[in-house]
């Protein structure tokens, strides 16, 4: 046995986590410079909660909400000056993966201490040394890997995710079961992180009658932050493979969102590795289910009408994908013609 295992990330996980607390940031700094997005977290109640546990313990703090899904590297290099102006000595990122990736390349140059709170339960981000940022130079997302990223502590409470739409629900636990398989399968794998992978991958087969049917219990909405947050355990140490390469320019290029973008590619992605693969029977045994077909039709049920790819998209995509760093990852080691069949296969209707 040979593995290496690393995770500095301090995790709280449950009700009122963050208040209950507030202790824990003055272990960080002195000032926090929040990261958010737009609106949701005024919403979903994780705004107040930082509020109140930086003021029980008198931490003054500068907001910055200003982070759209996707977040560009330019857009991040502004923030960081804003960062750097307000003084503070450690930055706390609220929100989907967008925030919490912003928050971490805001965080990266000095670097300062970070502190994650999801409010998906999809990227795991809170959990990584990744941030993953959109680079129009590239035309295409990349991403930014170093340890000094990885959050310094994780404020995990299942209640903010309680406002995410049907749509963002299912796209998110599409992400962290894409992390979860993609993580198992990588090549990077060891023999710590695989339990957490089919554990992941289990509890979210578990969500897939909900899933489908876009309605969900409370238990549910934290049975899937948790298994977001093992699968990110997963991704920190085995990577992602073809399936994040493919998906980036989806999302580049076609405005589709990440989790969905890896949803259309996984069925004939695991077709692809199942050649070589007996691990991927694993993965179709702990869902409970009769094998990769039967894993296909789920994912178009929870998918809806897929999108149309031209021939030149294709051809463009293909060439991007290729070139992503996770392509290594993937076992069977796909070549050029593998990676355009995957996207012909999965976009043929
Ligand atoms: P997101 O882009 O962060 O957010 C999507 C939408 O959901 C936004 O409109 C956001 O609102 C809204 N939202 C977030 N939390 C909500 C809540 N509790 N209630 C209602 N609405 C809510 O989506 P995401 O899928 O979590 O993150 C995707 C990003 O993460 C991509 O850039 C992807 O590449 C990256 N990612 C990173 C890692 C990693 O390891 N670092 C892994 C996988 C993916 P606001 O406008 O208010 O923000
Ligand atoms: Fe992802």
């Amino acid at each position: 046995m040979e593995f290496r295992y690393y995770m500095p990330v301090k995790t709280f996980f449950g009700k009122d986590c963050i208040v209950k607390n507030s202790g824990e940031f003055p272990l960080l700094g002195k000032k926090a410079f929040i990261v958010t997005g737009k609106s949701s977290a005024e919403k979903n109640g994780s705004l107040a909660d930082v509020k109140k546990a930086l003021d029980n313990v008198n931490i003054p703090y500068v907001i910055y909400n200003k982070i759209e899904p996707n977040p560009e590297v330019e857009d991040m290099r502004k923030a960081a000056v804003c960062a750097s102006e307000s003084g503070a000595d450690f930055i706390i990122g609220i929100g989907g993966g967008s925030p919490l990736d912003a928050a971490k390349a805001i965080a990266k140059n000095t670097p300062l201490p970070i502190a994650a709170i999801p409010t998906t339960a999809g990227t795991g981000s809170e959990m990584t040394p990744y941030s993953i940022l959109t680079f129009d130079k590239i035309r295409n997302k990349k991403s930014i890997s170093t340890e000094s990223i990885f959050p310094a502590a994780a404020f995990l409470d299942p209640a903010y995710t309680e406002t995410l739409s049907a749509e963002v629900t299912v796209n998110t636990a599409i992400d962290a079961l894409s992390h979860a398989i993609e993580g198992y399968l990588s090549v990077r794998s060891t023999d710590v992180v695989k339990p957490y992978a089919l554990e992941s991958i289990k509890l979210i087969g578990e969500c897939i009658p909900e899933l489908e049917k876009r309605s969900f219990k409370s238990d549910t909405r934290e049975k899937l932050l948790y298994a977001s947050m093992l699968a990110g355990i997963v991704i920190a140490h085995a990577g992602t493979t073809a399936v994040h390469a493919m998906g980036y320019p989806l999302t580049y290029h076609k405005h589709i969102d990440h989790g969905r973008a890896n949803g259309l590619v996984l069925y004939h992605y695991l077709k692809f590795v199942e050649r070589e693969s007996e691990k991927v029977k694993d993965i179709t045994d702990i869902m409970g289910i009769s094998g990769v077909d039967e894993f296909g039709e789920i994912l178009d049920r929870l998918l809806g009408v897929k999108e149309m790819l031209t021939e030149q998209e294709i051809t463009e995509f293909t060439k991007t994908a290729i070139a992503g760093k996770n392509i290594a990852n993937t076992r069977p080691q796909p070549e050029e013609s593998d990676i355009r069949k995957i996207f012909e296969d999965s976009f043929r209707r």
